[in-house]
Parts: C-alpha cells; structure tokens; sequence
C-alpha cells in the first residue's frame, strides 16, 4: 500500500466490532494483499467509498482495459499505476502479479464493468493468490445481474447466474434444455447483435408462457426495464431498433412460475369461465382480482390454454 491501510479507512471501525479485516486464514506473513474491487457498469458514481480509497492506495492496478479504468480514475480524481490483465494475458500475469504480492505489494484488480470474475476476468489471479497464501479481500458493488434481478419484480425466491449462453446455436439450445425444468429464475448476459435470436431460442426451449425481463443499459441514460411473456419479447425488440441497443441482462422466470398444475382449482375455473369471455389480459386480472391468485400466474396459464387450443376463437387481447 503507497500508506498504511487496513482496508480502505474503515479498518479501525471493523477491528472494533471484531471483525475480520480480511486477511485469510493462511495469508503469509509480510505478504501483501488483492483487492478485488467492483467498479461501476454505467453510472460511474457507482463505486463505493471504500473501493476509491483501496484504488488511490494500491501499489498497482491490474485492470481489463487500462483505458477504461483511467477513465474512470480520472472522473474520481484519482492517479494510479496501472497494468493489463485480460483474458488473453492472465496466466502469465498472474505469475508476476503473485510474485509482486508475496514481495509485499498490495494490488486492486478491476474489470471494465461491474465486479470481476464474474463473465469477466480474474478468477485465475484470485485462485493463483489464494494458492500462494496471499489475502484475498473482496470490496463489493455494483454488478448487472444483481441490479437487474433488484428491480425486475419476478417473485422469485431463487435464481440461477448463467452469464453468456454458448454463441452456436446447437449448444445454446442443449445448454438452455438443461436448465428448462429449473425452478429457478435464470439470469443471462447477451450482446445486443445476438439479444433477438437469444430471445428466440429462449422462447424455442423454455416456452413462450414464461415471463422474460429485458433489463437494457441498466444506470445509463436509456436505461429500460421491460417485463412481458416470452412470447411477446420478440416483438417488442423488433419494434424498435434502439430497444436492441447498449448491453442487456435477460432475466426468465423459472420453471414453477408457469404453474400450469400449481393453480388453485378456484383461480383455475374462475379464468376459464372468464377467458370464455373475455381477451386474455382482462380476463388474468381480473380472476387474479377475484381469486386472489397472482396475475402472472394466472396470465401465464390464460397463454398456456390459448397456446394449447382453448378459447381460441374468442375476443383478441391487445396486451
Ligand atoms: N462483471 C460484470 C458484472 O459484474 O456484471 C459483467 C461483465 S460481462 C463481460 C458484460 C455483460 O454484462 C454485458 O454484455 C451485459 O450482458 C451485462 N451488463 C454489463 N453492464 C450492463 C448494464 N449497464 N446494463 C445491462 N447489462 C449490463
């Protein structure tokens, strides 16, 4: 560290409540330490207090794209040594970034977006420091997953990170019929160029029923949150150019939100007798208003028993 530090000014305040000041179990004595540190995915406000005093401190930053981070130190005030560690350079830099470290140095590892290691670079560095006994300290922030999955509303108690399906799509649809029966809500990161045909292939394999959140450009100045059916997310991206624009997280609601058997018999007659009436939207909030089941569920079933035939001939839904 260019000063003594014990984590970014707050060690003092963690030693008093007794807690760790994340030296690791085994870390070697004399050794210096790695700071995994999120940086913002957009908002460049988005970094803690915390991770901006462990950036200024740090002997080195090893960053996935220098620039980007110079960007970024720069907007903060800040001057650093920098260095490049991405996918095509890890293994051997990680061999001198640990060297540098057991030598005493403390390094701040950074991606360009977001917190590292996840779809990004760095677990090798991590697993390589952690061999060597250096400490690992974790300095946590922002990451588009977990922002996407904090304002999408699914009632979902649990998900599951997949990051990037497979590009070819032979092994994207085998990937995604391994997670079809999960009860999980599946959270994805895919480029613009490819977000229609990943939608297409979600729909393929999981349904059309299930309900999809396209989080777009999550903390930038277009930022949109767009909740709708499987079915339906197709068209909604065609319908405008800029909607497939900018970095995309998809979020799938799991395999039991369908509910398709876990409806209430009530819910379930009180949406048939209406869906005979009624377009399919209406008729879903209104035997959810009625029955007291969820919406969702109840508009999920509604499509269920369109797409398999039943009350096909009645009033379009415009929804
Ligand atoms: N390490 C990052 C994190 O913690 O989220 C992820 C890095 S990964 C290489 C980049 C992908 O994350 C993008 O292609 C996109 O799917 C997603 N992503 C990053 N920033 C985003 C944003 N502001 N809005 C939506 N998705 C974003």
């Amino acid at each position: 560290m260019k000063q003594h530090d014990k984590g970014g000014g707050n060690g003092a305040q963690a030693e008093s409540r007794g807690e760790p000041q994340g030296h690791g179990e085994q870390a070697s004595e004399g050794a210096g330490k790695l700071y995994v540190v999120a940086t913002p995915i957009g908002n460049l406000a988005d970094i803690s207090a915390r991770a901006l005093a462990l950036l200024a401190q740090a002997d080195l930053i090893a960053a996935e794209d220098t620039r980007n981070t110079a960007h970024l130190l720069a907007h903060h005030g800040i001057r650093a040594k920098l260095v490049a560690l991405h996918e095509h350079n890890e293994m051997q830099r990680a061999a001198e970034l640990v060297a540098r470290m057991a030598a005493g140095e403390t390094i701040a590892l950074v991606s360009d977006a977001g917190t590292p290691a996840i779809s990004d670079p760095g677990a090798l560095l991590v697993a390589r420091a952690r061999a060597a006994g250096i400490a690992v300290c974790p300095i946590p922030g922002a990451n588009a997953a977990i922002a996407a999955l904090s304002a999408a509303g699914l009632a979902a108690p649990h998900f599951l990170f997949y990051g990037f399906l497979p590009v070819k799509p032979a092994a994207r649809r085998a990937a995604l019929e391994q997670l079809r029966e999960l009860p999980y809500a599946l959270v994805f990161y895919e480029a613009p160029h490819r977000v229609i045909e990943c939608v297409a292939a979600l729909t393929a394999v999981l349904g059309g029923a299930r309900e999809i959140v396209i989080a777009r450009e999550l903390t930038k100045l277009f930022e949109t949150i767009h909740l709708c059916t499987l079915d339906q997310a197709e068209a909604w991206l065609a319908a405008d150019a800029n909607r497939q624009r900018g970095e995309f997280v998809l979020i799938v609601s799991g395999a039991r939100a369908e509910a398709q058997e876990g409806l209430p018999a009530e819910a379930e007659r009180v949406l048939r007798l209406l869906l005979a009436q009624l377009p399919l939207k209406q008729a879903a909030a209104l035997a959810a208003a009625i029955s007291g089941a969820r919406r969702n569920e109840l508009y999920a079933r509604a499509l269920a028993l369109r797409n398999a035939g039943e009350f096909a001939g009645k009033a379009p839904d415009n929804g």
